[in-house]
């Protein structure tokens, strides 16, 4: 699907830069294109499936159920929502102001929220699993569902929106819905990827564009398209975001709803710039990372991969050679029995002793390592490709 451009509304682009996926079974397309808008300067992924096919992959194979964790978040992960509720704080004087959390996830952040006193929450989440965990975990109430979908029996002062929107293929129909959730004055917190930070932390090829992502925000461009839907910004703050052993860079931003109004979109100069910087030093580390793995795969027989994320599909879409490979591992009981260039998809224990394990993530390879070595107890081989 070709998309106009979310921000302004115009089909004018130029392509950046192709990401290749080389696989459908599980990341839903092979490929996507990243544009920059000639009009406005928005940077986002072009040819796409639909929402819908979006909407059902989440429900399908959503990878934030932890379930390899039974929904618990790790600590940076609180650590994180303490940051964001740190940032709310001032704007939320009244504790009974009502919340809701799109995206929640398992519910952690409408944790930290009720822990700080926050009482009216609410967490809704594409996924089942996820609303289930909620409840359990953090005794949240959260309904399992999408935006379009949702039935309000009430408006709220406050909606979130933290990891979110780069994930949107469509705005104007959830946008359209958030100003009805919405009180008059009420409250919008967004929390994206900082694009024009994206080459200052860069630890894996692409990393940014990954099978999920398909918008790259900047400042600039948050202001653009919440301008488009009449919401004005009240607050922004640049954040990092620290999860295992990535740091990727963020922003927090909060719009307060408004009267409808025209809006004229300012031209981003910023972010298609530093877009470019990152596709070339991606570029240049993505070659050393492919020289890397053949050495040191050459002379040894068969292995196994661990991890079947963006980071391993983009090698396959760059060409990585299988013919070493014996089948993938990963932890996410979603992906098992599904095939990956032919390759069955195992859980963890099916790897025999002996085998070398080739560790395919950048952000969870020492909690590989640590499953492979304290759970699973095996003594095998184990490839790193990031030191
Ligand atoms: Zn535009």
């Amino acid at each position: 699907m070709r998309r106009v451009c979310p921000a302004c509304g115009s089909g004018e682009k130029t392509r950046l830069y192709r990401q290749d996926f080389h696989n459908k079974a599980i990341a839903l397309m092979e490929n996507y294109d990243v544009v920059s808008c000639a009009r406005c300067g928005f940077v986002y992924a072009d040819n796409l499936p639909s929402q819908k096919e979006f909407d059902r992959y989440y429900a399908r194979m959503s990878k934030y159920e932890f379930n390899f964790k039974r929904g618990e978040v790790s600590g940076d992960y609180l650590a994180h929502f303490e940051k964001i509720v740190k940032f709310l704080k001032p704007y939320l004087a009244n504790k009974k102001i009502s919340i809701l959390d799109i995206g929640c996830s398992t519910g952690a952040l409408l944790s930290v929220l009720k822990k700080e006193g926050y009482r009216n929450l609410l967490g809704l989440d594409p996924s089942a699993a996820c609303a289930r965990s909620a409840a359990k975990l953090y005794a949240v109430k959260a309904i399992a569902g999408s935006i379009s979908g949702f039935k309000p029996k009430r408006r709220y002062g406050l909606i979130i929106l933290s990891a979110v929107l780069e994930h949107l293929v469509d705005f104007a129909a959830v946008f359209k819905k958030i100003r009805l959730l919405l009180e008059d004055d009420g409250l919008l917190f967004i929390e994206v990827p900082d694009a024009p930070r994206f080459h200052k932390y860069i630890f894996t090829p692409f990393q940014q564009f990954s099978i999920e992502h398909v918008n790259y925000f900047s400042r600039a461009s948050l202001i653009n398209l919440l301008g488009r839907f009449s919401f004005k910004p009240l607050a922004m703050k640049k954040n990092e975001n620290r999860v295992n052993q990535t740091v990727d860079p963020d922003i927090f931003a909060l719009f307060k709803k408004t009267e409808k109004h025209n809006f004229k979109p300012s031209k981003d100069r910023v972010c298609q710039v530093s877009l470019k910087k990152y596709i070339a030093a991606s570029s240049r580390l993505d070659a050393r990372v492919k020289a890397l793995i053949r050495r040191k795969l050459s002379g040894k027989g068969k292995v196994v991969v661990w991890g079947v994320g963006t980071h391993t599909q983009r090698l396959l879409g760059a060409g990585i050679d299988l013919s070493r490979v014996e089948f993938f591992v990963d932890s996410n009981r979603r992906y098992h029995g599904k095939k990956l260039g032919g390759l069955q998809i195992r859980p963890p224990e099916a790897i025999k002793a002996g085998m070398p394990i080739l560790i395919s993530t950048y952000s969870f390879q020492e909690e590989v390592i640590r499953q492979i070595r304290k759970d699973l107890k095996l003594k095998n081989e184990v490839i790193k490709i990031y030191e």
